[in-house]
């Protein structure tokens, strides 16, 4: 596989979500990217407590922290962050942005990877401008979420396609409440820790 490390800038993905669970829509999303832009790892970062979220109960952070260690633990070019986990108050994508620059230093290359539904609402926050000069953003598809352009910064935000998995945590968390199956949507050690730990049964 061909890496930037040869020469120029490191190149990282940053793969931000609240992974209540991690399923294999973010894995291959995050495989994908990797691939088409060359880069040398992701990093995924669970949120601490995601701020549009508000509204509904979230799994305990160290519970979706682990889950994404685990989910990720086989892919040598992919690895997990903290930050969100361990900075009080609600998780912003700005601050996320700000500490891994700070983290990697100017002489690494940012991408920023989401889902078309993700993108499409941080256009609208106060902070896009601030965040489309700490990072490359790439939207991703995802079924049943339109991803158009809606006068994205020039040069800033890439759109790709990657291979459609019509995943949702929400829905993996919906099964599991109602007892059916999530073999197959999310990795299997996601299944076993979800049952360990019993976690969205109510
Ligand atoms: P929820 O239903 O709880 O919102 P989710 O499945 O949307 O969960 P998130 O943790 O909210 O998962 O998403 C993290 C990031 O991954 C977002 O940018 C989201 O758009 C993207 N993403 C999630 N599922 C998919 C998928 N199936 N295909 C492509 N991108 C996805
Ligand atoms: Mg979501």
């Amino acid at each position: 596989m061909t890496s930037s490390t040869a020469g120029g800038p490191r190149r990282l993905g940053v793969m931000g979500g609240t992974f209540d669970p991690i399923h294999h829509g973010h894995l291959v999303a995050a495989s994908e990217v990797a691939h088409l832009f060359r880069l040398d790892e992701v990093v995924f970062v669970p949120t601490g407590r995601p701020w549009q979220k508000t509204e509904r109960k979230v799994a305990a952070a160290e519970d979706r922290y682990l889950m994404t260690v685990i989910a990720t633990a086989s892919n040598p070019r992919f690895s997990v962050s903290r930050v969100d986990v361990d900075r009080p108050g609600s998780t912003y994508t700005i601050d996320t942005l700000r500490d891994m620059r700070e983290i990697h230093g100017p002489d690494t290359e940012l991408f920023f990877i989401t889902g078309a539904d993700a993108l499409a609402k941080m256009i609208s926050w106060h902070n896009a401008e601030e965040m489309f000069t700490l990072a490359h953003f790439v939207g991703c598809t995802r079924p049943g979420h339109h991803l158009k352009d809606p006068g994205l910064p020039d040069g800033r935000v890439s759109l790709v396609e990657v291979p459609a998995l019509s995943i949702s945590s929400t829905e993996c968390r919906a099964r599991v409440r109602d007892g059916e199956p999530i073999w197959y949507l999310v990795p299997d050690g996601i299944v076993q820790y979800i049952n360990k730990r019993s976690l969205y049964r109510e």
